[in-house]
């Protein structure tokens, strides 16, 4: 198919993006990332989290064709457009970029840099196709001014114009909302999930932040040192973590260590079931900060108020327990507990409480 066709035709909406048994290093002692294999479905979000240097970027250059990946396929719409025999050029695997910096040209107008990628049609058809995307990102008004013009929020949405202009079948986004002010982020964020659900693109953006990851993703992959950890929706990692870290890269959260005796293990604040875990199995009890109700009178566990800070609709509590090595964290609402209490009670939420065998590198 000419590129032309590509770009007019708009039939390859909705694709399905897989990355198979994907190895990547920099350098012989550079491994970046081992043996991923992942999917994004058609007309999916797909959010990439992790912490900083754990691959995600990589991953995202390789799906567009900026970085060659050392073993392994990725397929569009089960066609092969990187592997052992393959290797499509970035332009042609209809894939549009949204980097963090929006890259807006300054000189240009919002219009020409919206036009900039639809070199295989005619200067007419490019311009229309452009105020199209822009239309699509409710800016048509400021097809002829520059970008210095436009608020950051803005600007991002002219970058999204850009990229959605040659309908590509998927779009990856990394970071895009981070150079925007906090107050920006959250209105940006949503008009940018609403452009990306009505262009039925499908779309795979990387960030390290986990409640972004669970406002935009149907599905989440955690990445952690080039491998993927766990993928699923934001309620199945939040609530059937795979291991320890999954667990607080979504929730702030209280860790002891025990042993497994008659199926459950001792903590100081309390002996929790450890379902699924061998009887003397070394144990990781992990319990949400959030997950713990503070009383002072009700409760199985006693424990000292050492410090209370008000956060508005919350306040963090920390406590001394005894049997405990450091303080134990609480987050309550506000308001629910005396501001005289000091000696309280603790009671665990058990589905606050996870249990998980402690794996060395937990440790
Ligand atoms: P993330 O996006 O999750 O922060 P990256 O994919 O950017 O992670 O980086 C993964 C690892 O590869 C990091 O250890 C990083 O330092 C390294 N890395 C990234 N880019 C390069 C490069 N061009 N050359 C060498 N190492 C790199």
């Amino acid at each position: 198919m000419s590129a032309a066709a590509r770009v007019t035709a708009g039939v390859t909406f909705a694709a399905r993006l897989a990355f198979e048994h994907i190895g990547h290093s920099y350098g012989p002692d550079a491994v970046t990332l081992r043996d991923l294999s992942l999917s994004a479905e058609p007309g999916e979000v797909l959010c990439l989290l992790g912490p900083s240097g754990s691959g995600k970027t990589t991953l995202l250059r390789i799906a567009a064709g900026i970085e060659p990946q050392s073993s392994g396929r990725v397929l569009l719409n089960d066609r092969e457009i990187a592997g052992p025999a393959v290797f499509l050029p970035p332009e042609q695997r209809s894939i549009g970029l949204v980097f963090q910096d929006f890259a807006l040209f300054p000189h240009l107008t919002i219009l020409d840099n919206v036009r900039f990628g639809l070199t295989a049609l005619s200067a007419e058809q490019a311009r229309k196709e452009a105020r199209i995307a822009l239309g699509r990102v409710g800016l048509e008004q400021y097809a002829g001014s520059y970008p210095h013009v436009l608020s950051g929020g803005e600007q991002q949405r002219v970058a999204l114009a850009r990229a959605l202009a040659p309908r590509p079948a998927v779009l990856l986004m990394d970071e895009p909302f981070s150079g925007l002010d906090s107050r920006l982020k959250d209105s940006v964020r949503a008009e940018t999930l609403a452009i990306l659900r009505q262009s039925r693109a499908t779309a795979i953006v990387v960030t390290h932040d986990a409640e972004e990851a669970m406002r935009l993703g149907d599905r989440i992959a955690l990445l952690k040192g080039g491998r993927l950890v766990q993928v699923g929706t934001a309620q199945e990692l939040y609530e059937r973590p795979a291991d320890l870290f999954v667990a607080g890269f979504f929730s702030e959260l209280n860790r002891f260590d025990g042993r497994v005796t008659d199926g459950a293990v001792d903590t100081p604040v309390g002996r929790v079931p450890a379902r699924g875990l061998g009887e003397g199995a070394a144990a990781t009890v992990a319990v949400r900060t959030s997950g713990i109700d503070v009383d002072p009178n009700a409760g199985e566990v006693a424990a000292r108020i050492v410090s209370r800070h008000y956060l508005g609709v919350v306040e963090q509590l920390e406590m001394a327990v005894p049997g405990a090595e450091s303080t134990v964290r609480a987050r309550i609402r506000c308001g629910v507990l005396p501001s005289a209490a000091r000696d309280v009670r603790l009671s665990l939420r058990p589905t606050d409480v996870l249990v998980f065998e402690t794996a060395v590198e937990n440790a």
